[in-house]
């Protein structure tokens, strides 16, 4: 068990900054997710904390003690990468019982622990198999029984799931959970899927281009996000970005940049809104923040607006929406049906749209 703390890394490859200024505080026993698209620099930051890339500059300290000049053997730390690496000729058993076995412990203490650690991952059943006979997913718990079976300090995973199929990745990202649970131990594991990062992680810090962009719980993270990448980057359909102007005086709206809609700001966002002082704005609006009628409602904010496409997704249906020169998308109920070019009005959860400043892309609040 350990704290893991990045202080100020940057990780350059000849004129390419892979990672640039991070700092990220990994409290024991927590689950992180790092999160970014890719390129964004994530296996190389955790390829710094497992010691096995050198940074030019910063820092990684576990429970306090500083890593550099510290080889990869003696940080105690698990790396579970995509690929499982398995050892062919060799049983589920030898291979989670490899580690082990180099340590020359006694062959009881050995078949005690990997007996533990199988039952943990619910592969008892599958001991006696070699890789080529198990699937996918069961190959990843031998490898993730082999990173187990030492009780490091810390795991590092490397997009551990992305290998396997979309019914595995589910199930697997469930046992994830729980096996975290059981192990009482700090996880920092990368992925760029971001369904992935909001089901397993206690918290998420997101990268783009090097550069950490926002750290928080995944709810944080999807209803306050800091500037529009993390906004864009989490949630599918993706948050819809409207262009707008702000429109002063008694009663402080937002007004589509064409004059196709107009959005009265609840009180909260107008004295933000005007004193960020740009003239133009960016409406956020996620799409499940978004209703459809198809006669107008009463109040003041339903905007009028033409079906475009209809995607019925089985439990939900999304609906592309022409406002204007843009395209809107809702989520909508299973049962929501109408044609192409249909006239339907939206009524936008004004307590949950999000601004930005189009000049920085940070979020107003
Ligand atoms: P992915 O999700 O695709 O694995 P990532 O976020 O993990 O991406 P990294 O693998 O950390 O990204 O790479 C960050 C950047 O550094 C990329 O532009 C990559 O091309 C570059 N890079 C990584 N390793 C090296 C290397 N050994 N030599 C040169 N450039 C590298």
């Amino acid at each position: 068990m350990a704290r893991i703390q990045i202080h100020n890394l940057t990780k350059r490859f000849g004129a390419m900054t892979a990672v640039s200024d991070l700092t990220l505080d990994i409290a024991d026993r927590e689950f992180m997710v790092l999160l970014g698209p890719s390129g964004a620099g994530k296996t190389t930051t955790l390829r710094c904390v497992a010691g096995v890339e050198t940074p030019d500059a910063g820092e990684v300290l576990f429970d306090g003690r500083p890593m550099r000049g510290v080889p990869p053997a003696a940080r105690d730390v698990a790396f579970v990468f995509q690929t499982y690496a398995l050892y062919p000729r060799k049983t589920a058993y030898e291979n989670i019982a490899f580690p082990l076995e180099a340590r020359r412990l006694p062959r009881a203490a050995i078949d005690e622990r990997v007996r533990a650690v199988a039952r943990t991952l619910h592969i008892e059943h599958l001991l006696e198999r070699r890789p080529a006979q198990l699937s996918g997913g069961e190959q990843q718990r031998v490898a993730l029984g082999r990173a187990m079976v030492r009780s490091p300090q810390a795991f590092l995973m490397d997009e551990p799931l992305t290998n396997l199929d979309f019914k595995l990745r589910v199930e697997m990202r469930a046992e994830l959970k729980r096996i975290h649970e059981d192990l009482n131990t700090t996880l920092f594991y990368v992925t760029n899927d971001q369904v992935e990062a909001m089901s397993l992680a206690d918290r998420i810090a997101v990268l783009n281009a090097g550069v950490l962009q926002q750290v928080g719980t995944p709810e944080e993270i999807y209803d306050r996000p800091v500037n529009r990448f993390v906004a864009g980057f989490i949630g599918s359909p993706r948050m819809n970005f409207l262009p707008c102007v702000l429109e002063g005086g008694e009663h402080v709206a937002l007004v589509g940049r064409d004059g196709a809609w107009r959005l009265p700001l609840p009180a909260p966002l107008r004295e933000a809104a005007t004193a960020c002082g740009a003239g133009e704005l960016v409406l956020g609006v996620r799409p499940e923040d978004i209703a459809l009628h198809g006669v107008p409602p009463s109040g003041d904010d339903a905007i009028p607006a033409e079906v475009y496409a209809v995607e019925p997704l089985g439990d939900r249906t999304i609906v592309d929406l022409r406002l204007a020169e843009a395209i809107v998308k809702v989520r909508a109920a299973p049962t929501f049906d109408a044609p192409q070019g249909a006239r339907t009005w939206l009524a936008v959860d004004r307590a949950r749209i999000h601004l930005f400043d189009p000049r920085t892309d940070l979020a107003i609040v």
